[in-house]
């Protein structure tokens, strides 16, 4: 199984906690395009014997895109690739791109999953995060979105300053409203030169929380498994049969291609990541070369790798698969790393299979890094 992620670099205004890579001036758009297409063709010979089982549009904010933009790059797909008969095809939108229009063009389009970027259904919480929707539009589009798509994600923020408990629940309660099948949620971070790093520097906006954030996590996995929800990775929840193919593919190591400036590729050995600048992106592309780098992953890189995404999913981590795969010594390291975690029943075994328990989900990621190789090899 293999994906083609595509990045869409634009945003209408930048979200004051956001450090993803996009641009606000859209004078490029159309150029974008095709270079966007061009990378399609020119990467083709990497997937000549898989085939595509998901196409992701993530950003940035894909939805700006008109629907024909969005459908020409499906065609470039279609034509340079070799797709399964039903592939997941994901567009990530933004509430105030989601017209009714829009909405119907879309879902007459190939694209069969929406992954909405609600992050809040109250104003105060919009409004500090700078997004570029009221809460209204925030209804109104999930509302208008179920009449035409089945297959629906939205993304919810959590531990935001001054959210009470209340609050969260209500958010949350708010989305289980729609009968959407899917939520992904994460916990605020401050990421270093975001507007919100600043405000917060400043004294204008209070710090997150840690404890407040587990707080939320807890609210949310309950709420959300008491309404039917699995929570297949930390900050994924799926009703039975929507788990994002996406996502699942990638943390379970399979092969992807990413597209457009700053997007990342994987082929089983080699991580690549293109540069992470549109101008010099489209200047490259233009002129036949593709503006990547890549890296050989070591043992170790890999190992501490599947960690990671392991320990952060359902799936958990297979110490026979550590053993075939990286070799007796990690086996053993892992457990011996793993250890106090045991005792203190943040982790637990179920016959091969090492996962989080449900006191240990929220600190996954320190748990992994506990376990990550660094010293050997
Ligand atoms: S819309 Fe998404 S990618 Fe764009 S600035 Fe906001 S969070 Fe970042």
């Amino acid at each position: 199984m293999s994906g083609i992620y595509i990045h869409i670099p634009f945003c209408k205004q930048a979200c004051h906690y956001c450090d993803f890579h996009f641009s606000t001036s859209m004078g490029k758009k159309e150029a974008m395009v095709a270079a966007l297409r061009k990378e399609l063709v020119m990467r083709k010979a990497e997937f000549k014997e898989e085939m595509v089982e998901t196409i992701y549009f993530g950003g940035g904010t894909p939805s700006v895109l008109e629907t024909e933009e969005i459908q020409a790059i499906i065609d470039s797909v279609y034509d340079n690739y070799k797709v399964t008969d039903n592939p997941e095809i994901t567009l990530e939108a933004n509430p105030d791109d989601l017209s009714k229009e829009k909405i119907k063009a879309l879902s007459e389009s190939p694209i069969n999953r929406l992954s909405i970027g609600i992050q809040s259904f109250f104003e105060e919480d919009l409004k500090l995060m700078n997004r570029a929707h009221n809460a209204q539009e925030a209804e109104n589009c999930i509302q208008e979105a179920t009449t035409y798509f089945d297959n629906i994600s939205i993304d919810l923020i959590y531990g935001v300053p001054d959210m009470t408990n209340q609050r969260w629940k209500e958010n949350i309660e708010k989305a289980l409203s729609f009968g959407i099948p899917h939520i992904s949620s994460y916990a605020l971070t401050v990421e270093p030169h975001t507007a919100l790093a600043s405000f917060i520097k400043k004294g204008l906006i209070k710090n997150v929380d840690d404890e407040v954030a587990q707080a939320h996590f807890h609210i949310l996995s309950e709420t959300l498994e008491a309404a039917g929800f699995e929570s297949y990775e930390i900050s994924n929840f799926g009703k039975p049969g929507y788990f994002s193919r996406n996502n699942t593919a990638y943390w379970q190591q399979k092969k992807y291609i990413g597209i457009g400036p700053s997007a990342h590729s994987y082929d089983g050995v080699r991580r690549g990541w293109n540069i992470n600048n549109n101008p010099k992106y489209l200047k490259a592309i233009e002129s036949g070369e593709l503006p990547m780098e890549t890296e050989v992953l070591s043992v170790t890189d890999t190992y501490n790798e599947y960690v990671m995404t392991g320990l952060r999913t359902i799936w958990g981590v297979s110490l026979s698969r550590i053993e075939s795969v990286f070799g007796k010594k990690y086996r053993e390291y892992a457990l011996m790393q793993a250890e106090n975690h045991l005792k203190d029943e943040l982790l637990h075994i179920e016959g091969d299979t090492l996962l989080t328990t449900k006191k240990g989900r929220f600190l996954a990621d320190g748990l992994a890094s506990d376990l990550f190789m660094v010293n050997l090899q």
